[in-house]
């Protein structure tokens, strides 16, 4: 089966992948986090995905779509926003694998125990329904520990934060 797979970033990369992998899914690598501020942290989290996929050998297509403005309208929004995030990826997501000829798609945000994983579960079968495809459901949060200690021995970056600039520790 070929799976289209949504990087949020390397280390939440790195468990999904090695399940999916185990599971003999052929995998197609996707990084599309235009919700990522600053600029700066966009590149650097784009970066890590790039050298974790080189050493896992997987393909991976990059949108670098950027847009802090849109994020910085959403104050007050609460955690609203992140409905919005979450639907621009996983729409962009169901399509790109519609596009690709995949079988199925999925999103490695749903490692993350501090995302609303529900919603995303929820998010990417709505898209999966309107673009005519699978939308692959895993629970990879038991191996959150497991992933976030592998991208440490792989030396990636480990963020402190989400990722929009309302994300962003307070100094
Ligand atoms: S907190 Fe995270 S999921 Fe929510 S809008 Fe910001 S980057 Fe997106």
């Amino acid at each position: 089966m070929r799976v289209l797979l949504h990087m949020c970033c390397g280390p939440c990369s790195t468990y999904p992948v090695q399940e999916l992998l185990e599971e003999g899914v052929d995998i197609q690598g996707y990084f599309y986090n235009p919700n990522i501020h600053p600029i700066e942290e966009h590149k650097r989290r784009r970066e890590n995905v790039e050298k974790f996929s080189k050493i896992k050998n997987i393909p991976v297509i990059y949108d670098d779509d950027f847009r802090q403005t849109e994020w910085e309208g959403m104050k007050g929004m609460g955690g609203s926003r992140c409905l919005h995030c979450y639907s621009v990826r996983l729409e962009s997501a169901a399509k790109l694998a519609v596009q690709k000829g995949c079988d199925a798609f999925t999103t490695t945000l749903l490692v993350s125990p501090y995302q609303k994983h529900d919603l995303i579960k929820e998010l990417g079968e709505k898209y999966a329904a309107q673009y005519g495809t699978t939308f692959l459901y895993r629970d990879f949060r038991p191996g959150f520990r497991q992933g976030q200690q592998m991208a440490k021995d792989m030396e990636l970056y480990r963020q402190k934060y989400c990722g929009c600039i309302l994300s962003l520790p307070v100094k």
